[in-house]
């Protein structure tokens, strides 16, 4: 633990998911003395869809590169090579790719990620120390905890979607008009319609939220329904209600999961979407991922975001450590940097949403191009293999 007033760390780093090991790990590298602190034990549960984009995959390979090798040795996760979309009238069109992507449960990814960090001597990691304040002074922060306090130079948040450094420094509050909320559970017996398959599902009476099926291994399926946010979903949906009516109203759904065991129960969390440019960083601090509001607005993915922005704030400190000024100007490069990598993308993803929440019909019209029902199927069958 820290020893109150005489430990003192280069940086300091709330959260250690996906955004915290990036920038722990890549700050580890550089040799700077670095706390990563986390209010659970790992392995823990975090929920989310378990599925890893290809630039998730491209990234982890980038920023740890010893971590590959022994992931494709793990069995508990599984391999990936296609995406099927279901329109509402239940026409079907598959996505396929050559490289691989990985689906895990977040208790084990974000286990071996922080492994990973941990390899490097000089980050410290302070499990089970849950953080109640923040204090930014103009030479060094200070950051309480239920094991006390942590001084550093800088501190960077990657404490999730309810991060209380955004919320105590940034005075950010949930935007519901910029805030997806989602349920999962994992089940058993679900019947496959192609093996290493994502599955979208668009639902005629949900329309624009939509239902996933994901294979996470050999037995386990990770089962999703997601609200879009506000403007776009009816404001008093109950999601929990809808994920169950989906199965049982979608014909195909029902028979798939005929025979399916819920393992566990149904559990929600919230998405902070990158569908608007905010600030995210300031004097002597930092936000990264979900805690920088940073998720893609169409198809909810974060754990990319975040292992970049973990990246691009490591190395945003290790370029201006030297003065140890870390002011609201300087941090602003973070901001540019991060926005100029992800925001095109997020800009698409947000205005692909829009589209399809006004005409629904579009993702239908798209789905049944690349179907088979097409007549013309084998003209547009060579953009999507
Ligand atoms: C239902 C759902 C499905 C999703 N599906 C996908 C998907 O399939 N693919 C994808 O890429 N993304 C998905 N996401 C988004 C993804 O989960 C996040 O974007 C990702 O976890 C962000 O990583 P992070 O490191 O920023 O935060 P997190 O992974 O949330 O990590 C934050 C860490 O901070 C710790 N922490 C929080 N508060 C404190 C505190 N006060 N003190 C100390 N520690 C604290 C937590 O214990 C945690 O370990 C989904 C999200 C949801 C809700």
């Amino acid at each position: 633990m820290p020893n109150n007033q005489e430990d003192y760390f280069d940086v300091i780093i709330a959260g250690a998911g996906p955004s915290g090991s990036s920038c722990a790990y890549t700050l580890g590298q550089a040799g700077f003395k670095v706390a990563l602190i986390d209010k659970a034990e790992f392995p823990r549960v975090k929920v989310c869809g378990d599925a890893l984009t290809y630039r998730a995959v491209q990234l982890i390979e980038e920023i740890f590169p010893n971590f590959m090798p022994q992931f494709l040795d793990f069995e508990n996760r599984s391999k990936v090579n296609s995406a099927r979309f279901i329109s509402r009238s239940g026409n079907d069109a598959f996505l396929r790719w050559n490289k691989s992507t990985y689906n895990c449960t977040r208790a084990d990814l974000d286990t071996l990620l922080l492994n990973e960090a941990l390899k490097q001597t000089n980050v410290s990691f302070f499990k089970e120390t849950r953080i109640s304040d923040v204090e930014i002074l103009d030479t060094h922060v200070e950051i309480t905890t239920n094991k006390g306090v942590f001084k550093g130079n800088i501190v960077v948040a990657c404490d999730g979607a309810q991060s209380v450094i955004a919320r105590k420094i940034q005075k950010n509050s949930i935007d519901r008009n910029h805030h997806s909320s989602a349920v999962r559970a994992y089940f058993q017996g679900v019947k496959e319609v192609e093996k290493g398959c994502i599955e979208f599902y668009f639902t005629k009476k949900f329309i624009p939220s939509y239902f996933w099926i994901f294979p996470v291994n050999k037995t386990d399926w990770n089962v999703g329904f997601i609200k879009m946010p506000s403007p776009f979903s009816k404001k008093n949906l109950n999601i929990r209600e809808a994920f169950f009516e989906v199965i049982e109203d979608t014909p195909e759904l029902k028979a798939r999961f005929k025979d399916a065991t819920m393992i566990g129960k149904l559990e929600g969390f919230g998405l902070p979407l990158g569908s608007k440019k905010q600030p995210i960083s300031g004097h002597r601090f930092l936000l990264c991922g979900d805690a920088a509001s940073l998720i893609d607005p169409m198809w909810g993915n974060g754990i990319d975001n975040g292992l970049e922005s973990g990246r691009i704030a490591a190395n945003h400190i290790i370029q201006h450590h030297s003065d140890n000024k870390f002011t609201k100007e300087t941090n602003t490069n973070y901001d540019k940097l991060v926005y100029a990598k992800l925001r095109k993308e997020l800009r698409f993803n947000t205005r692909l949403l829009r589209i399809y929440s006004i005409f629904p019909w579009f993702i239908d019209a798209g789905i049944f191009l690349f179907s088979k029902k097409n007549p013309l199927f084998f003209v547009f069958k060579k953009f999507i293999s």
